[in-house]
């Protein structure tokens, strides 16, 4: 060991009372190159280690003031000298207590007299131990410091991972939030739902003695609302809805949107089905306010088809389709109207959808066609047209009628391609006719129209085109349409009745007296003729109740006024459905303008329906020729 370490110059304090051995020592010592102070007393040796801090010590224990022992203590007592090696010096003849020499802190002892080159070892030693402590303190601050660090870096680390995991957390259950919610209303979806009805069905799998229910609920022509409103006024609607529904339900019912206008209703126990029609009453109390939107009220109704939870059910899937199958069924009913769940209604359900799928071939496969009803002039006996009326030529169930495919075209929009084929072949049909008979000035074929292709806005460019291509007069076509289809839609059907009128064409009620309007309303429209409902001609003569006599009947004073309020408003009547003479003779009486009915004729094909025209002409001219009285 050098005392020139890493170009430090080591000081070594030397405190003895004998002078020689000051001096000696300081010698050997400033030979070896360390830096020497010294002492000869005990307090001189604090004192100057208090100016400046030696690295070393070699300390005399026999000290005339203090004896080395209580310096060292001190020294060592002291945190900014405890550090500092001290080796004590004594003489041969001096007792030194190793043992209470190393307690009071010493590091070694040297004995005098001494050996110069033992005392370098003994310094050199103690100094390098010295500065491997030091050395071991630096590093282990370092690697105090160093640990802290991490610690801190860790800590960061660990604050930014907890951060990280909160926020994926978050998200996920943001998207599960999402997954399992209709982002409009808030409402569970049908998967947010799925848990709930998987619960009620194995509570009554476990013979719960309480059942539920599930309702099905899908607004009534909605789409008429996000069509002439925009979608927003619609997502409005809806959302407000879903708010009355929560607001209307037990508190143990949950309520889902499964999209569009159609909500879910799980009533998770329920007494007895008596149950079920009070919360339906309340839904329809709830929806009975109208809708306020910025520019108008809007009036919404449902259709609820329900379904009660019985051991039946296994899946939740189950449930809904039979919801649908009674909403669906309740929709049919007309508006606001609900279905309990029945499981006849099934078979129902899959004869529609069989009808429905063969409705499309029959388009495809060119099985409609089309029969002819004559309308006769009441004045003058003479026919004036003809209703095209269509009929399906089913390839196994033979002729089926209107009535029984009519409203499945309208719901599944065949209609509009079944409309167009009508319009088409009545057209052409007429046309043919006005060429066989062109003596039959005026002849006129009437046409029934659905009100969905009212609704169409390519209905005026197909009936220009049909016009076009048969050549017919628009005059020469009436459209029918039902007196309610027209009253519900009579605000949005008023620009096409207007557009029709101004190429000539004629319109006319049919089923005149079901839909419930005024005839004062009516007449605003562009409308023509009338066509009292068979409902009405039927019990035209059945005798009244009261008075036991014919002619005095409600429907008899109905059909009058009918008549007479239409002439005041110069539209012409036509009595459906005239089966019996005297109702013929009645309704003349009554001065009723046309008729048709199984009095002259039913629907009949194309050819018979143009004997019937061709029997006339013979008749006129026999008439003419004064060949029949
Ligand atoms: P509608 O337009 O009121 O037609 C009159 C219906 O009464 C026809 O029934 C006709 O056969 C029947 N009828 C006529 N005279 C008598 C009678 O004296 N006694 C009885 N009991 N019935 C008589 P049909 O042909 O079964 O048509 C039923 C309904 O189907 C029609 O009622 C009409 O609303 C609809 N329809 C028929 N063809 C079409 C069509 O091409 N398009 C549309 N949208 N609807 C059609
Ligand atoms: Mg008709
Ligand atoms: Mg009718």
């Amino acid at each position: 060991m050098n005392s020139i370490d890493n170009e430090n110059i080591y000081s070594i304090l030397v405190v003895d009372d004998e002078l020689n051995n000051l001096h000696l020592l300081s010698e050997i010592l400033s030979e070896k190159h360390y830096k020497i102070r010294r002492a000869i007393n005990g307090s001189i040796a604090l004192k100057s280690v208090q100016v400046i801090l030696p690295d070393l010590i070699l300390l005399d224990i026999n000290l005339p003031d203090i004896t080395g022992y209580e310096v060292c203590e001190r020294l060592k007592s002291n945190p900014a000298t405890q550090h500092i090696p001290i080796i004590f010096i004594s003489a041969l003849n001096e007792t030194l207590d190793k043992v209470k020499a190393f307690s009071v802190g010493a590091v070694d002892y040297i004995s005098k007299p001494f050996e110069v080159a033992e005392v370098i070892a003994r310094i050199d030693n103690q100094l390098a131990l010295q500065s491997a402590r030091v050395e071991v303190q630096h590093l282990n601050s370092v690697l105090e410091q160093r640990v802290v660090e991490r610690t801190t870096q860790l800590a960061i680390a660990n604050q930014s991972l907890q951060q990280e995991m909160a926020e994926r957390q978050q998200a996920q259950e943001q998207l599960v939030h999402l997954l399992l919610h209709d982002p409009l209303t808030n409402l569970p979806n049908l998967a947010g739902m799925a848990t709930a009805l998987e619960q009620a069905i194995s509570r009554v799998a476990q013979q719960s003695p309480e059942p539920f229910a599930l309702i099905l609920l899908d607004c009534d022509r909605f789409q008429l609302v996000n069509n002439s409103l925009g979608h927003e006024a619609g997502d409005q609607i809806l959302i407000e809805m879903s708010q009355r529904l929560k607001n209307c339900l037990p508190p143990d019912a949950c309520v889902a949107r499964l999209g569009g206008d159609e909500f879910m209703v799980l009533l998770n126990t329920i007494e007895s089905d008596a149950t079920v029609e009070q919360v339906i009453a309340r839904i329809r109390q709830a929806l009975v306010p109208p809708f306020r939107l910025a520019a108008q009220d809007i009036f919404v109704s449902a259709s609820m088809g329900v379904v009660l939870g019985t051991s039946d059910y296994t899946h939740p899937q189950n449930l809904l389709r039979d919801a649908d199958t009674a909403m669906y069924r309740a929709k049919r009913l007309g508006l606001a109207q609900h279905q309990i769940f029945a499981p006849e209604m099934h078979h129902q359900a899959q004869v529609q959808l069989h009808l429905e799928t063969d409705l499309r071939q029959a388009i495809d496969h060119e099985y409609l066609r089309l029969h002819y009803q004559p309308i006769l002039s009441l004045k003058t006996g003479q026919i004036t047209g003809f209703e095209a009326l269509v009929r399906w030529q089913h390839p196994i169930k033979g002729m089926v009628s209107p009535a029984a495919f009519i409203p499945i075209a309208e719901e599944t929009g065949l209609i509009i391609p079944i409309g167009l084929w009508v319009l088409k072949e009545a057209c052409q049909q007429l046309k043919r006719w006005q060429q066989e008979f062109p003596q039959q000035t005026g002849l006129k074929i009437s046409v029934n129209c659905s009100i969905r292709q009212f609704l169409d806005p390519h209905l005026i460019e197909q009936i220009d085109q049909i016009i076009k291509d048969t050549g017919i007069e628009g005059a020469s076509l009436n459209l029918e349409i039902t007196e309610s289809a027209l009253m519900e839609n009579a605000n949005r059907t008023a620009d096409l009745l207007w557009q029709l009128k101004s190429r000539n064409i004629q319109l006319a009620i049919d089923d005149f007296g079901t839909g419930y309007s005024s005839l004062s309303y009516l007449h605003r429209l562009p409308v023509d003729t009338l066509k009292v409902d068979q409902s009405f001609i039927r019990q035209l003569l059945v005798a009244d109740s009261s008075s036991g006599r014919p002619g005095l009947n409600q429907n008899f004073r109905i059909v009058q006024s009918t008549i007479n309020l239409a002439h005041d408003l110069d539209l012409d009547v036509v009595a459906e459905g005239i089966e019996l003479p005297e109702q013929l003779e009645a309704l003349k009486s009554l001065n009723c303008d046309f008729g048709q009915g199984y009095f002259w004729a039913k629907p009949l094909e194309a050819q018979a329906a143009g004997n019937l025209l061709r029997q006339q002409y013979s008749a006129q001219i026999e008439n003419r020729l004064g060949l029949k009285v």
